[in-house]
């Protein structure tokens, strides 16, 4: 057959895959309601937001005046003033919180991470590339930290400088560690070099949309945060946001003259499409439109979590959370809804592709006999 015909039919059918499985994504916390369209012609060029965004560089096919422009939406959103604020459009949140840790590092060489239990598997290879000491702290049920744990761990190495990386929003249970909470204990154990990263992968998308979020923001004590942009924001490339204050990033800064451009980010060459992505999706929603987004999507939560529990499932949800927590069904629902399995817990996560609709049929085949585990419904 010819190669080209081959070639389209490849395509043709890993197209249709997906649009088949769209229908059934119901597990992870990304946003398939997106049109991106008109910024299809940017494919034509080749763009590169190598280096700094906030600085010159010899590469003019860039889009950092776009990036520097999501930094500052960012930075309003975190209540971070846009001339102390400082960040990039990362390949995810993973860099993000590398990037962070890596700051908190180089500020406090022998500071000790403290992280939960709950908190997302790319910490523990992060603190494993930095050579950084770190102790894992107990969880609660919720997912959130066990403060009573935090605090006499900190106690015993007080001599220590503390990094304490912030779930806001876990990856299973979309706990928020109360950062007011961790302040608390700093002040009582008078402690006084202390550094917070936030991974917000996914909530830092919702408190800053809500009428009561858990305390976040700069002015609650972050140092840096990390964001994803292929979650809630919707992108269909995988992208983040890395932020921080501007003065922690000059310790780090060298020039590099092949490029001109200054060398803060961790990676070299950068997608300058992510960038434009989330700027768009900025400018088509803004503030009142992800509010409005953001209540669907509780409102879709709240909706999935009384009808499981009516039909006899118990699920639940954390404050201000889109995911919804219930004993695993069977593995052929875990596959068919591609829903996140973990020990005997599984989650749906009500992003905004997920209609009541969708919750309804993922409950009926929930409910068919043998596939939640240990409940008889
Ligand atoms: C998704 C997620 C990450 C990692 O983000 P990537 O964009 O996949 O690198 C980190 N932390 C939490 C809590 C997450 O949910």
């Amino acid at each position: 057959m010819d190669a080209k015909i081959q070639t389209q039919e490849r395509l043709d059918d890993l197209l249709r895959d997906f649009a088949e499985l769209r229908e059934r994504s119901v597990g992870y916390p990304c946003n398939l309601d997106f049109d991106y369209t008109t910024l299809l012609p940017f494919l034509s060029y080749s763009l590169n937001n190598v280096g700094d965004p906030f600085h010159d560089s010899n590469l003019q096919s860039n889009t950092h005046k776009i990036e520097r422009e999501v930094i500052h939406t960012f930075a309003d959103l975190m209540h971070l003033p846009r001339e102390q604020a400082w960040g990039y459009v990362t390949s995810g949140g993973t860099e993000g919180n590398m990037y962070g840790l890596y700051l908190a590092r180089e500020m406090f060489p022998d500071g000790v991470v403290y992280f939960s239990q709950d908190t997302h598997y790319s910490a523990v290879k992060i603190l494993r590339v930095l050579k950084v000491r770190n102790i894992m702290i107990k969880s609660q049920d919720t997912g959130e930290i066990d403060y009573d744990d935090l605090r006499e761990t900190i106690r015993i190495n007080r001599d220590a400088p503390v990094i304490f990386l912030a779930n806001i929003g876990t990856t299973m249970k979309g706990a928020v560690d109360d950062v007011s909470k961790v302040q608390d204990i700093l002040g009582d154990l008078a402690i006084t070099s202390h550094y917070i990263h936030a991974d917000a992968a996914l909530s830092g998308m919702i408190l800053p949309f809500v009428d009561d979020p858990q305390p976040y923001g700069f002015d609650n004590g972050f140092d840096s945060v990390s964001i994803s942009g292929h979650k809630l924001i919707g992108s269909p490339l995988p992208c983040g946001v890395a932020l921080t204050r501007s003065e922690y990033v000059a310790r780090i800064a060298r020039s590099i003259e092949y490029v001109g451009v200054l060398d803060t980010t961790l990676a070299g060459s950068r997608n300058a499409i992510t960038p434009l992505i989330m700027w768009y999706a900025w400018r088509q929603h803004g503030m009142d439109g992800y509010r409005e987004i953001v209540a669907e999507c509780l409102a879709v939560a709240e909706y999935a979590v009384e009808r499981f529990n009516e039909c006899g499932i118990p699920a639940r949800r954390n404050k201000n959370s889109v995911t919804v927590v219930f004993p695993k069904p069977s593995d052929t629902v875990v596959r068919k809804w591609q829903l996140a399995p973990y020990e005997n817990i599984a989650h749906l996560i009500t992003m905004p592709h997920v209609t009541r609709e969708v919750i309804d049929r993922v409950l009926v085949d929930c409910l068919e006999p043998g596939t939640i585990q240990g409940t008889r419904v």
